[in-house]
């Protein structure tokens, strides 16, 4: 039997009356606009943004369905990647009673939101080594009050995916609905899973402008998703939850493609040149396979290595303390420049 999101929307969120705005009354175009309350005089800055932004962002939207070849009927936009997961686990989760399922080790922000909104967080860990769910594991751990799965693919920290069999699978059996995170996608030879979503109205995929597309600053995150998820989102989302400047600076990104992926072809090579140059060191014992912009590198003394690359103004991210991740650096691929700095840096601590 397949899942239907609407039967598992929290049931007042189907009712909540979104806030209506004032563009929502009056969508044209017009010679005088006196009923926002703006300055009409301007902005004390150069740019003008004494407009209230579009709360739709239609053209973002109808931008990123080319792109992305999804109706913008089934495109949500986020304040970030972090809007969207409060959100879901908002429209999803009774507080005090329901839960998700996330699989460590993985991106920190599931159980920051579960918390912050008293929804239980049950972890099943990924398979140690191989970073693969342990899929028999979460369906065991789900009961009628384990409202979804995140699944982050490729993961944050350790770069692999997670296979698209798995996913259908779990799409399939488990008795909720099933996010896939997909952050770093463009750095993947893999495909998105965004081609189920016909299939599988219980698959949300959610996706970012911050990291391939570099525009972390902007804030702004994608969710595609059934049209009831979508309604749900639009009635529980703060009105203006996308900037105007943010519209505007992301509708100018995106007809730059040929740049961005040349840079992901860049960050792809970096990332095999690390991988390979990294594993010749001796001191280093493990570099993991990634499909991300980053690697997972397992050293012989974690703690050490991170401290003598910080003393070098080399900033990594330390996840020894992970599940599993036990003496474990996550390095970002940088500039090639960068990179032979990282390189050069580490072959000296362990020479
Ligand atoms: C970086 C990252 C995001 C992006 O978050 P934004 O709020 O969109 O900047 C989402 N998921 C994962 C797993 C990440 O690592």
């Amino acid at each position: 039997m397949k899942i239907n999101p609407d039967d598992l929307i929290r049931p007042h969120i189907k009712k909540l009356k979104p806030y209506t705005t004032a563009r929502d009354e009056f969508a044209g175009a017009a010679e005088i606009y006196l009923d926002a309350n703006e300055n009409p005089f301007g902005s004390p800055v150069e740019q003008k943004l004494n407009r209230y932004p579009d709360p739709h962002q239609k053209d973002l939207k109808d931008a990123l369905s080319k792109i992305k070849g999804i109706s913008a009927k089934h495109i949500f936009l986020g304040n970030g990647s972090d809007e969207p997961i409060d959100l879901l686990i908002r429209i999803f989760c009774t507080p005090g009673r329901d839960q998700v399922i996330i699989c460590p080790p993985t991106y920190g922000m599931y159980e920051v939101a579960a918390a912050q909104n008293d929804v239980g967080v049950v972890r099943v860990n990924l398979i140690p080594e191989t970073f693969q769910p342990d899929v028999p594991k979460i369906l065991e751990a789900a009961n009628e009050t384990t409202k979804l799965l995140f699944i982050c693919s490729p993961n944050n920290p350790t770069g692999n995916t997670v296979s698209k069999t798995d996913i259908e699978f779990l799409l399939e059996n488990f008795r909720g609905v099933v996010v896939v995170d997909e952050a770093y996608i463009n750095y993947a030879s893999a495909a998105s899973v965004m081609s189920l979503l016909t299939q599988y109205p219980n698959l949300i995929v959610l996706q970012t402008l911050s990291k391939a597309w570099g525009l972390a600053s902007l804030r702004i995150g994608m969710a595609f998703a059934a049209y009831a998820v979508m309604d749900a989102f639009d009635r529980i989302k703060p009105p203006y939850n996308i900037s105007g400047e943010s519209q505007r600076i992301a509708l100018d990104a995106l007809k730059n493609l040929a740049l961005v992926n040349d840079q992901i072809k860049t960050t792809v090579d970096q990332r095999r040149r690390m991988t390979n140059d990294l594993e010749a060191i001796n001191g280093i014992q493990k570099v993991f396979p990634s499909q991300a912009n980053f690697i997972l590198v397992r050293t012989n003394d974690a703690d050490a290595l991170f401290d003598y690359l910080l003393k070098r103004g080399i900033i990594v991210r330390n996840r020894t303390k992970m599940v599993n991740c036990e003496n474990c650096l996550r390095i970002t691929i940088g500039t090639p420049e960068e990179n032979d700095v990282v390189l050069k840096t580490i072959r000296e601590f362990y020479n």
